[in-house]
């Protein structure tokens, strides 16, 4: 994939000789002139009536559906995703617009009796306007999706701006949804940092999800203005493994966690800390599940990690591990695309970048603890704190322990990744800001409540 100011190209990452997609980058000016009109659209948007904004919703879930098996082929080939996790994006795809679908049904506010005297008191949520999305590659119709479909729900318009690596499957996706809606209140603009930043300078709200550095340049950029936003940015998973854990089970979904779409994903497992006696026979289990992960053309069904995204993605896999004790994997694969051997390290040097960078990259750090207190601050000593996964017999015996852990969500005896669109999603410290994704969470992000005071004539 490159992006240049003026060209969008991207690349088959099986097959980088396989060109998908070759197009000028609109520029600033295209972005200010979708806002426009974007703007002019949303009044009709959100006073044609729930119901009209429902049924078009669910019109969208249905026609993604109907065109499920290309979307999914398309994800392959342009980003690389293994195709039973490109189908299960897609299925969920079609799952998220029609759970908004009913979103615009739902109550927008509350009537108060007043503090003191006669009178009525009431609260009205109201859309902000134009909301601006800019999203990564590699979620290219699910993240696009969890976030329009709320944005819409409650009668916003949107214009967005999709990673240019994932064009392809966002100009696709764009053709799908705008056929369910009135002309102007979906716009996709491609593009790259130039068009990123314009949607941020003239939207009513953002929303963002992609790398730690941009997300905290948006969120200035956007708080300058005064517009509301929320980032999903990177994280650093660890996994927790008490002794009494079945290590078999274990190792396998954490092998999954760390390997998975190689490892491309914000909720990756990338550092994995045993406890006391479990280090023994995690460490063993973890590397004999890391060499039986399915590498290979993420077109074939049995594909757990596909290719890396590109060229400069697959070094910085390469290079983490270079010079640590590799356990397992440890270096590029020999044939044509961007493929990196599933790795897992040990005695990594205090300091090491693998300890507090994101890879996003098939590769993980075992660290051992003494107890789970221990194994929480060990958690926690990252800048980031997404999600943790937690392995264990006696879920009673470690909840408590838990309490201390720093991370938004806490998956126990699963893996780090995956997400229920119906409950709120979303970390502390550097891999978040702003108010939660999906869920409701997303309803009252995408409007902002009035209060209203009325007393009685005369
Ligand atoms: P990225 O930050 O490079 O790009 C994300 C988006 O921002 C793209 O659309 C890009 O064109 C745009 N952009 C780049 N510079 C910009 C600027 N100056 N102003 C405005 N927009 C700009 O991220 P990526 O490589 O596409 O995605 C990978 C990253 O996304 C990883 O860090 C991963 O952890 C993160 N991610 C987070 C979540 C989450 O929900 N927390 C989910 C998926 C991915």
């Amino acid at each position: 994939m490159t992006t240049v100011d003026t060209l969008i190209t991207s690349h088959n990452p099986a097959d980088p000789s396989d060109v998908i997609l070759r197009i000028a980058a609109p520029g600033a000016f295209a972005v200010a002139d979708a806002v426009e009109r974007a703007r002019a659209a949303q009044p009709s948007w959100l006073h044609g009536g729930a119901a009209a904004r429902s049924t078009a919703l669910a019109a969208v879930a249905d026609a993604v559906d109907a065109a499920a098996a290309e979307l999914a082929a398309l994800a392959v080939r342009e980003v690389g995703k293994p195709v039973t996790e490109a189908r299960a994006e897609v299925a969920r795809t079609s799952a998220i617009w029609r759970y908004y679908a009913q979103a615009p049904y739902e109550p927008v506010g509350a009537v108060h009796e007043p503090a003191t005297g006669p009178g009525l008191l009431l609260t009205r949520r109201r859309p902000h306007g134009v909301a601006g999305l800019i999203t990564p590659w590699n979620f290219p119709f699910a993240i696009p999706s969890w976030k329009a479909a709320p944005a819409l729900a409650v009668g916003n318009t949107v214009v967005l701006k999709p990673a240019p690596e994932a064009t392809a499957c966002a100009v696709r996706l764009a053709e799908i949804v705008r056929q369910a809606l009135p002309a102007d209140v979906f716009t996709v603009v491609p593009g790259g940092a130039t068009e990123g930043n314009a949607l941020v300078s003239c939207a009513d709200v953002v929303s963002f999800t992609g790398s730690t550095v941009v997300g905290r340049s948006v969120t200035r950029a956007a708080t300058d203005r005064g517009v509301p936003v929320q980032a999903e940015t990177g994280g650093l998973n660890a996994a927790i493994v008490l002794p009494d854990a079945d290590m078999a089970r274990a190792a396998t979904h954490i092998a999954a966690a760390v390997a998975g779409y190689a490892g491309q994903k914000c909720t990756a497992t990338s550092r994995v800390v045993a406890v006391g006696g479990a280090l023994g026979p995690l460490r063993d289990a973890l590397a004999d599940a890391l060499r039986a992960v399915t590498v290979g053309d993420p077109a074939a069904a049995a594909t757990v990690s596909g290719p890396l995204i590109d060229r400069q993605a697959r070094d910085r896999v390469v290079e983490a591990a270079e010079g640590l004790s590799v356990l397992s994997g440890g270096g590029p694969l020999d044939r044509s695309g961007w493929y990196a051997a599933p790795t897992l390290v040990e005695k990594v040097p205090p300091g090491h970048r693998l300890l507090h960078e994101e890879v996003f990259g098939p590769v993980a750090v075992l660290l051992p603890a003494d107890d789970l207190a221990q194994a929480v601050r060990i958690t926690n000593a990252v800048p980031y704190g997404l999600v943790t996964s937690v392995h264990t017999g006696d879920l009673s015996a470690v909840l408590h322990g838990l309490d201390a852990l720093d991370t938004g969500m806490i998956r126990i005896n699963a893996p780090s990744t995956g997400v229920d669109f119906h409950l709120p999603f979303g970390g502390t410290k550097h891999s978040s800001h702003g108010p939660r994704e999906q869920g409701r969470a997303a309803l009252d992000f995408y409007t902002s409540s009035r209060t209203y005071t009325i007393s009685p004539a005369g």
